[in-house]
């Protein structure tokens, strides 16, 4: 059968993109990528990612008769996928091995039947047991290979059992086979094409640039939201006349700065996903209607919206991962022309993202791949890198050249290496016992403890980094929590600072990683703080006159650059 001759051979897979996923659209290159897998031919798809490539495999998968493979890298990948496809009511199922026996069987039971629509299963699962033999009893719409890159060595994470995945064109004859990969460098390609004996596949590669975007961030001075209201709405204002979407990590959030924007004069919408369906649909019609509309709102908003005239993308709280960054920033200029991409925030922000996936019901392994990508996307924030550049390459783009338009291109901030005053403020968290905040560190490097004690003033620490100014050092402290090597335990409101991954500490420790603070303004200014009265001034004589040496001498070495005795561990 020709697909030719029909009127329109996507017209049920776009059927199936609504029903299950609610997406009015294909996007992308997903339209030919589809038809290309429904027809029954061979595929190589590299789209960005959050560009959809998953349902590139399983809206085939679902609509060829049989059941669609899909051959995953990751469990945690597997659980999550196969998890939403089950909510959505697509009958999906994972073979790995935290699968015991009683469950196995009812999949293959399941997949036999034909009322499988998905299986997914680890390359080392499929090699393993007698998995190929019973999957040779099975009818099979699709063998998909997502994260394909893993093939090959020229990509960021190779997999030598995906190698032998090659092997599955001799296995499994006149089954269509699809690999997807975010991956783009054409060496990586040739690579993938090659081990997995895709010959005759089509190749689809769509790029991750968006070079009408341009992209800034500024750290929120305080963690007041008075204060961040107050800076959106400057940067909302100094953009009156155009369309834009405005990012809050809350409802509340949403609905609060909608009322300020509004009260300042701009047509502001909020919307998010406690409203009822039918308002939410009402606010995005008018929306999408009026030219100088400005959404604020929770990512409840975006998927599948099509507004091609947004000019601008304002993140009043961060995202959640640079992918997430990525698709959302990726909502503004659709129609090519210029655009722009605002994202405030703040160390509370990346101690508020954590916490968030400690209160999330989750597999121990997804969050810690959660918690790491929320460290980079703050470290890309808080970076010196060109932002589309550093983006990129973290999608795998090596190749990604600078963007000459963000305002790290534009105007790159001074930078310094830090990497000394970084092993001072972990060896003093550490010293300190992970027991104190960062007014109580940064006091404690300076020695300028309040009513020091015995104790504290004999650590090596002490009074260590007090060539350095407070402000540099409130500073060097929040860069360092954006870079992961201090996480800030909300402790009941009384914030106390810990050493991030013991790894990465032990590596600046070593000076084997270097830490680079990159000097620039904040977003508003911070209030001055009052010069503290010298916490020594209250000693009596013999005490005091034994810190004033003690302070003096920590002082001489500190301005030496000298690096006290750490522990490694
Ligand atoms: P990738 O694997 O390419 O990184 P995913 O397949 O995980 O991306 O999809 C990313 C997000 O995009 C998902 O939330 C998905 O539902 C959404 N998506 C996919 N296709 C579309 C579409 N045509 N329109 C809107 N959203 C889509
Ligand atoms: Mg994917
Ligand atoms: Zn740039």
């Amino acid at each position: 059968m020709s697909f030719d001759s029909q009127p329109d051979p996507l017209a049920s897979a776009r059927e199936t993109l609504r029903r299950v996923w609610g997406h009015g659209e294909f996007r992308g290159l997903q339209a030919p990528i589809v038809a290309e897998a429904l027809a029954g031919r061979d595929v190589l798809a590299v789209l960005p990612t959050g560009g959809g490539k998953s349902v590139c495999y399983q809206i085939p998968s679902m609509l060829r008769s049989g059941v669609g493979l899909v051959v995953s890298p990751l469990i945690a990948l597997m659980t999550d996928q196969v998890e939403a496809l089950r909510q959505q009511g697509v009958a999906a199922a994972r073979l790995d091995s935290g699968v015991g026996l009683d469950e196995r069987s009812r999949i293959w039971a399941m997949a036999r039947e034909g009322a499988l629509d998905l299986l997914y299963v680890s390359p080392e699962g499929l090699f393993a047991g007698a998995m190929l033999e019973r999957l040779k009893e099975i009818d099979l719409a699709l063998i998909a290979i997502d994260e394909a890159h893993c093939v090959s060595q020229w990509g960021h994470d190779f997999r030598p059992d995906y190698r032998a995945l090659g092997r599955l064109a001799d296995q499994f004859p006149g089954v269509p086979r699809m690999a997807v990969t975010a991956t783009a460098d054409p060496r990586t390609r040739d690579d993938i094409l090659q081990a997995l004996r895709l010959e005759n596949a089509r190749v689809f590669v769509d790029s991750f640039a968006r070079p009408n975007l341009q992209l800034s961030a500024e750290r929120k001075a305080t963690a007041s939201r008075a204060r961040t209201d107050q800076r959106v709405i400057e940067l909302v204002s100094e953009r009156r006349g155009r369309s834009g979407v405005v990012y809050c990590g809350s409802r509340d959030g949403a609905e609060r700065l909608a009322e300020a924007l509004k009260a300042a004069g701009v047509p502001a919408i909020a919307y998010h996903a406690g409203m009822e369906a039918a308002e939410r649909e009402r606010r995005l019609a008018r929306f999408l209607a009026e030219d100088a509309a400005v959404m604020v709102a929770t990512i409840a908003f975006g998927m599948g919206v099509d507004k091609p005239d947004v000019r601008f993308v304002i993140h009043a709280d961060p995202p959640s991962s640079l992918e997430a960054y990525w698709q959302e920033v990726g909502r503004a200029g659709r129609d090519g022309e210029p655009a722009e991409a605002v994202t405030l925030y703040g160390p509370s922000d990346i101690a508020w993202s954590l916490r968030r996936l400690e209160g999330r019901p989750m597999d121990e392994a997804v969050r810690q791949v959660q918690a790491r990508k929320a460290r980079q996307l703050f470290a890309m924030l808080d970076g010196a890198t060109c932002r589309p550049q550093a983006v990129r390459r973290y999608f795998g783009e090596t190749d990604a050249d600078r963007c000459g338009v963000c305002d790290l291109c534009l105007d790159p901030p001074a930078r310094r290496d830090a990497t000394v005053e970084a092993q001072k403020a972990l060896a003093a968290v550490q010293r300190l016992g992970e027991r104190f905040g960062r007014g109580r560190v940064v006091d404690h490097l300076l020695g300028r403890t309040k009513d020091v004690q015995d104790w504290e003033a004999g650590l090596s620490t002490w009074g260590v980094g007090a060539n350095v100014d407070l402000s540099a050092w409130r500073d060097l402290i929040d860069h360092l929590l954006f870079e992961g090597l201090l996480v800030e335990d909300p402790n009941d409101g009384r914030p106390v600072l810990r050493l991030g991954e013991p790894d990465e500490v032990r590596a600046v420790y070593r000076g084997e990683r270097r830490v680079e603070t990159a000097l620039r303004p904040v977003a508003a200014q911070a209030p001055v703080r009052r010069r503290r009265r010298d916490p020594l001034e209250g000693l009596d004589g013999d005490l005091k006159g034994r810190f004033e040496r003690l302070r003096a001498w920590r002082r001489d070495r500190a301005a030496e650059q000298h690096v006290p005795p750490y522990v490694i561990f």
